[in-house]
């Protein structure tokens, strides 16, 4: 058994997978939320945890192509 659901309102990543060009930048700025696999795929995670935020935030404003939108939970 899962120990308790958190909040539904949380914070969620999403990228635009015709605009990410696997630059990485997001990688280095949050590296705990994004990757690049071996052959070349950008993998990250949709949930965000509140001291993820800032990580998120800002892999959200390095992004060259704007391609992670971050919608921040209450
Ligand atoms: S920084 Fe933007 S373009 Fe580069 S890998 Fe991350 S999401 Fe894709």
């Amino acid at each position: 058994m899962k120990a308790g659901k958190r909040q539904k309102a949380r914070n969620k990543l999403s990228v635009n997978n015709d605009h990410c060009r696997r630059y990485g930048f997001c990688v280095a700025e949050a590296p705990s939320l994004f990757q690049l696999s071996e052959n070349g795929g950008l993998r990250y995670r949709r949930n965000v945890e509140p001291e993820q935020v800032e990580e998120a935030r800002a892999a959200v404003r390095m992004c060259p192509t704007l391609a992670i939108v971050l919608a921040e939970g209450e």
